[in-house]
């Protein structure tokens, strides 16, 4: 092939659109093909044995990922800025890769107290074998640092928590672990590099549910983990000797990859990683308007004499409002959650509702309503959720594409009723 069209300096949005093209597919075609073979060939007998050693970079097993994910993976590193990223087949599977691919018994992680349902579930299980959790409020990094121990391997945290939306103080914990050498591990999901790189403020890893504003469809599921390059990794006690023939940089999201999809096989099928792809390449578009309705929908219902509270980090009356606007660019997300006011019931207003959609999911290009108490946020118990503010009342909406004109619409005439 010859050199004389190499790349030109591009913006971002340019060089996501592109990044197909300049992996040189074959026949020329537009857009990247997807792979469905399960397993990888060699001519000579000397390549397939480097590929296995981890001399040569190349495909074997499809376990291991295959051309189509490794593209993804390529499109989300230029997304969050980083250095390498791996895929899997869920968010879920992402962030137990990271969990039970870098620690042991014995370690401690200090983790936000605002936690997607299943991360919180997730956690409960390690503690089982012998991890320890410190669960704190992390809008206050004071509340991080005191909870520093020396076993302490990871901070861990959601950007813009469900379904209250409390913004975590990232600059600050970001400073605090990288001067303590702690590995921080950002759940970006929620704001996505749209809104916020977390490496910016010293996150070593970033973790992302596909399946919800990098897709931005619903029409597949993925998870992935991204390397910053803001951790130094000599630092983390536990990688093993096999991964740590290259350089430092790369030891981590090697580990992560060789446990989480190789042993525990956690992998992203082609055809899914394909569908991603595609809705990656308009998420920068699609999350400012989206944002923009959000913010809309928020003042609309804060204003309404049947609503009690609304939380959303856009309004001027959200606790965190000044540090949203500092992290997040002036765009603070596609999450809102709400009270109606007392006495009013919020499944019979649920049922009003005639465009917005009852279902769970985020950042879908629909508007999705679910009362959160009584369902994703069941099965933790009262407690629980009372700890995380979660008000049995408290209905949390994904505004999602359509004309805000005709979700204001649709709120409108299911709270007249509702009053
Ligand atoms: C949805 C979600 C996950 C889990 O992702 P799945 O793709 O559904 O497994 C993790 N973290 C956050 C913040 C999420 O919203």
């Amino acid at each position: 092939m010859s050199d004389a069209k190499s790349p030109p300096a591009l913006q971002a949005q340019t060089r996501l659109l592109h990044a197909d093209r300049m992996s040189r597919p074959e026949h020329g075609a537009v857009h990247k093909p997807i792979h469905t073979s399960a397993t990888f060939s060699y001519e000579r007998a000397e390549d397939l044995v480097d590929v296995f050693q981890g001399s040569k970079s190349g495909f074997i097993y499809a376990r291991q990922g295959n051309p189509t994910t490794t593209a993804l993976e390529n499109q989300i590193t230029l997304l969050e800025g980083g250095t390498a990223s791996a895929s899997f087949a869920t968010g879920m599977a992402a962030i137990s890769a990271i969990f039970l691919g870098l620690l042991r018994g014995g370690d401690h992680v200090v983790s936000s107290q605002f936690l997607f349902g299943n991360t919180s579930s997730f956690f409960q299980t390690l503690q089982a074998f012998g991890v320890d959790f410190s669960f704190v409020d992390v809008t206050d990094a004071q509340a991080v640092k005191a909870a520093l121990r020396p076993e302490t391997r990871m901070v861990f945290t959601e950007t813009i928590a469900n379904p209250r939306t409390q913004v975590a103080d990232l600059a600050g914990i970001g400073a605090l672990c990288q001067q303590a050498r702690v590995l921080l591990v950002v759940d970006n999901t929620l704001t996505s590099p749209a809104l916020l790189r977390p490496g910016e403020h010293g996150a070593g890893l970033v973790v992302h549910s596909l399946t919800k504003s990098i897709a931005g469809h619903g029409h597949a599921m993925g998870g992935s983990v991204t390397d910053t390059g803001r951790y130094d990794w000599r630092d983390f006690p536990h990688i093993y000797d096999s991964y740590k023939k290259g350089p430092p940089a790369t030891w981590g999201i090697l580990q992560i990859k060789k446990k989480g999809l190789r042993d525990m096989g956690g992998t992203l099928r082609g055809e899914d990683a394909h569908r991603i792809s595609v809705g990656a390449e308009t998420l920068g578009l699609r999350m400012p308007a989206q944002c923009d309705s959000a913010l809309q929908v928020a003042r609309f219902l804060e204003a309404h004499p049947a609503i009690g509270k609304v939380y959303y980090p856009g309004l001027s009356s959200h606790p965190q409002h000044e540090r949203a606007a500092g992290l997040f660019g002036g765009r603070f997300g596609t999450l809102l959650s709400f009270e109606l006011r007392e006495g009013l019931d919020p499944l019979a207003f649920l049922n009003r509702l005639r465009t917005v959609i009852l279902s769970s999911h985020l950042s879908d290009t629909r508007t999705l309503a679910i009362p959160a108490a009584y369902t994703i946020y069941w099965e933790m118990g009262a407690e629980r959720r009372k700890a995380m503010g979660i008000a049995d009342g408290l209905i949390r909406l994904s505004v999602g594409l359509e004309a805000c004109q005709d979700l204001l619409a649709d709120f409108s005439q299911a709270l007249d009723a509702a009053a």
